[in-house]
């Protein structure tokens, strides 16, 4: 008899972490491995903020806060969306976790019944499909590739909807594609979502700082305001401030709501570190062009490496327009690589497996993680030294020999 309850049976470990444990595990054997699974910035928490962490333990900052967060911490949030989203909240509106990972969750377990439907674009987070089954609620995927730019119609969500539809999520700029909704494609599907009241909306802008391609970023409620009353924003400090181990998301939306998910945070983690909440509030309230050498680097790394994957014989990558991500279609590449014998499989795990395998090796995540075979996950987090030659090594390891 299984000691695992039966509602986790489908659930998997995150494969984003596994491989990057693989490669650290490898490395640590001394093999010569270039890991491009990162999913986090390669760059330091600014000194502003480590100073405020600092100066809070010297001041005894270091008990229980409320539940859901500091007072000083939802004023700087509510700031923050009134100055960088055009979004107005109050307090009881805000809620603050440890990390976006746990706002979402909290949102899935506090809004979803067994039963309901969440409607998930492919490729997605690894994350969304698994927390919708911890709360027993049901998956619907919705297929996007790189024909249409890894970006849902409005006629693909219409016909996904079902009298079960509870949540849909919208992740932009996206992890993994990096792509972006348009106001365009926003307005088309926020057109549908109108007609089904019953849907809350997720909108995942944890990447909204990270925007490559000069645009400026919207998310659903700027171009469709009378959707408020049934969207979460959900958003964090992780990527845009390089504090992904200092554990803060946070999130804006129906009152009702999210008093319900304060409630389950209150009963599982209580309060997110109080330390880390103090940085939080400086890096929202202080100079928000501690960003900006970071996108620049990204910026000049998603260029570099977007052109050297669409060099490689039977890869086709696009432009990523925001995030730190890219995320290739290899399918042309794989089913040479199987006919060549050189795969066990025709499959994106198989192409992961032997590039990890080589002796100039690098580590990527299958697309198929992410919901999406045939494709690669590509995190360009890593300097350009790395990349210049983990582009080098998959040349070497995907052109067919002359
Ligand atoms: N949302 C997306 C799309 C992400 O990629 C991540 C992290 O990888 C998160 C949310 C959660 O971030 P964290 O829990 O580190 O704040």
């Amino acid at each position: 008899m299984s000691l695992v309850a039966a509602r986790l049976n489908a659930i998997k470990p995150s494969p984003t972490l596994a491989v990057t444990a693989k490669a650290a595990k490898l490395k640590a054997e001394g093999k010569d491995i270039i890991g491009l699974g990162a999913g986090e910035p390669d760059f330091d928490t600014p000194q502003f903020i480590k100073d405020a962490a600092i100066a809070a333990m010297n001041k005894g900052l270091t008990k229980y806060t409320p539940a859901g967060g500091t007072g000083t911490l939802k004023k700087a949030i509510i700031a923050k969306y009134k100055r960088d989203n055009g979004l107005d909240y109050t307090e009881k509106q805000i809620l603050v976790s440890c990390g976006g990972k746990q706002s979402c969750f909290n949102l899935c377990m506090a809004l979803l019944d067994k039963g309901d439907e969440v409607i998930i674009p492919a490729p997605y987070w690894v994350s969304y499909p698994d927390m919708a089954m911890m709360a027993d609620a049901t998956p619907v995927f919705i297929q996007a590739g790189i024909e249409q730019g890894f970006r849902i119609t409005a006629a693909q969500l219409e016909r996904a909807i079902t009298p079960k539809t509870r949540m849909m999520i919208i992740n932009s700029p996206s992890n993994p594609s990096g792509a972006i909704y348009t106001k365009a494609d926003l307005e088309a599907l926020g057109a549908v979502l109108r007609k089904h009241p019953r849907i809350v909306i997720a909108t995942d802008d944890m990447y909204e700082h990270i925007l490559l391609d000069g645009s400026k970023f919207v998310n659903i409620l700027n171009v469709c305001p009378d959707l408020y009353n049934r969207t979460v924003v959900l958003n964090g400090v992780s990527k845009a401030y390089s504090m992904t181990g200092w554990r803060i998301g946070y999130c804006g939306g129906p009152e009702e709501l999210i008093t319900a998910m304060e409630n389950v945070q209150s009963h599982s983690t209580s309060n997110p570190s109080s330390i880390s909440q103090y940085a939080a509030e400086a890096a929202l309230n202080g100079d928000q062009s501690c960003m900006v050498p970071m996108v620049a680097a990204f910026k000049e790394r998603g260029k570099f490496v977007y052109e050297g994957l669409n060099r490689i014989p039977g890869v086709r990558c696009a432009n990523p327009a925001g995030a730190f991500y890219v995320f290739p279609d290899c399918r042309e590449a794989i089913r040479r690589l199987h006919e060549n014998g050189k795969l066990k499989a025709p499959t994106d795990a198989a192409l992961c497996e032997y590039l990890m395998e080589q002796p100039l090796a690098v580590a990527a995540v299958p697309g198929s993680a992410f919901g999406m075979e045939g494709y690669l996950r590509i995190s360009f987090a890593t300097s350009m030294e790395n990349l210049k030659k983990a582009i080098d090594r998959m040349n070497l390891s995907m052109t067919p020999e002359k």
